[in-house]
């Protein structure tokens, strides 16, 4: 059986790690049809928008994306592509995994986490107030008249937005995720002992859902005290569920337990979308050079291959990384002891040693 993806290298070094990952997947065997649709700063000169409406339908008809990083122009007044195609595909499941893999600069041995950050609303819904305007005027007056505080005439708001709806869907897909994967427990990380209203109802909500799955276990979090327990002791955790903000930053943090961006995959879920992309930005200062690590990207391929049903491809793919960086040789700039080790390979040579790895391990498996 093949699987229709829709392939968009993006811009800066995207291209080089798409290519570097489209050769790896077709090395496993399993077919794929790709359709190959353009984003990013070479479209917005050609055509005068960074996100082609094609995109989208490409999309829409293959439901499966598989997406290098996307340069937002600064100061221009354009608004992410990646922010665009999550909310016009209502991509609302951000999900990075956070393991560690033997071989890579860390100061931590056994993480193996899931973060499912709700995509779509909290401090990012775009809802904001510029100081000295009439809008934000009109919102202080309606505060001091609900709440009775004035806030200071010279400031800004960014409205804080959870509702019942988004939390109601990102906890229960934080569930049929650990259901689906083995995993043996969600935890729910909020701020509900200040912001009882906005952070409270998210976490009433997670109790609710957790009630429907007793299969699995389930705990809470408060922001502050996650981070310090996961710089601590991350191995005892395995599935967490956060609100938007949250969930942006405890999963860099989480990228950095587990040795860098390099290999920090993502995905962005919706109910009838999904697209795959590395955590990381397109690195401009690199592209052309043959020098970054696409391991982010493949492993990010080996989400995708879970999500169409190819466990075993997804397995020979991650055992092969896996092995790639355990013997370290054939390795990028950034997981070498120092960056600037003469050793370090290029970005196509990375692909190359691990397609080399997936032949090694089948001859080894039988
Ligand atoms: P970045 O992730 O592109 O780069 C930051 C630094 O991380 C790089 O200078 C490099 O040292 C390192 N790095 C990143 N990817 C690497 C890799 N594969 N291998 C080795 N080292 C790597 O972050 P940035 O500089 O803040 O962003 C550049 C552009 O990318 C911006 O326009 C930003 O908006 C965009 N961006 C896009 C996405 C996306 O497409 N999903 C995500 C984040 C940032």
């Amino acid at each position: 059986m093949s699987h229709a993806v829709t392939l968009i290298s993006g811009d800066g070094t995207g291209p080089e790690i798409t290519e570097a990952t489209r050769r790896v997947l077709e090395a496993t065997g399993v077919e794929f049809i790709w359709d190959v649709q353009q984003a990013g700063a070479e479209t917005l000169e050609k055509c005068g928008t960074i996100l082609p409406d094609e995109v989208i339908e490409s999309i829409k008809r293959t439901g499966v994306g598989l997406k290098g990083p996307i340069t937002t122009p600064v100061g221009k007044g354009i608004r992410s592509a990646n922010v665009a195609l999550r909310k016009k595909l209502d991509l609302y499941a951000n999900i990075r995994p956070a393991k560690t893999y033997q071989g890579l600069r860390s100061r931590y041995e056994n993480v193996d986490m899931i973060i499912v950050r709700e995509n779509t609303e909290d401090l990012y819904a775009g809802v904001e107030f510029q100081r000295g305007t009439p809008e934000q005027e009109e919102i202080l007056e309606t505060i001091a008249r609900t709440t009775g505080t004035r806030l200071d005439q010279n400031s800004a708001i960014s409205i804080k937005y959870i509702s019942v709806v988004a939390s109601r869907r990102i906890v229960k897909f934080a569930f049929e995720y650990a259901r689906a994967n083995g995993r043996r427990k969600v935890t729910a990380v909020h701020k509900a002992n200040i912001m009882k209203f906005s952070d409270g109802l998210f976490l009433a909500t997670a109790h609710e859902v957790a009630k429907e799955y007793p299969d699995i276990a389930f705990e809470d979090r408060i922001v502050d005290n996650m981070c310090m327990q996961l710089v601590q002791k991350p191995e005892l955790y395995d599935v967490l569920v956060l609100p938007n903000l949250y969930g942006d930053i405890i999963s860099d943090l989480s990228a950095g337990l587990i040795g860098g961006l390099g290999v920090a995959p993502g995905a962005n879920i919706g109910s009838q979308y999904a697209v795959f992309e590395p955590v990381h930005g397109s690195a401009p200062k690199y592209a052309g050079l043959n020098k970054v690590n696409p391991m982010a990207m493949m492993f990010s391929g080996v989400l995708m291959l879970r999500h169409l049903g190819e466990r075993d491809a997804a397995n020979r793919l991650e055992n092969a990384l896996a092995a790639v960086i355990a013997e370290g040789k054939y390795v990028t700039y950034d997981l070498k002891p120092r960056p600037d080790d003469p050793t370090a390979v290029g970005t196509s040579q990375v692909a190359d040693a691990v397609i080399e790895k997936m032949h090694q391990l089948a001859v080894i498996n039988g």
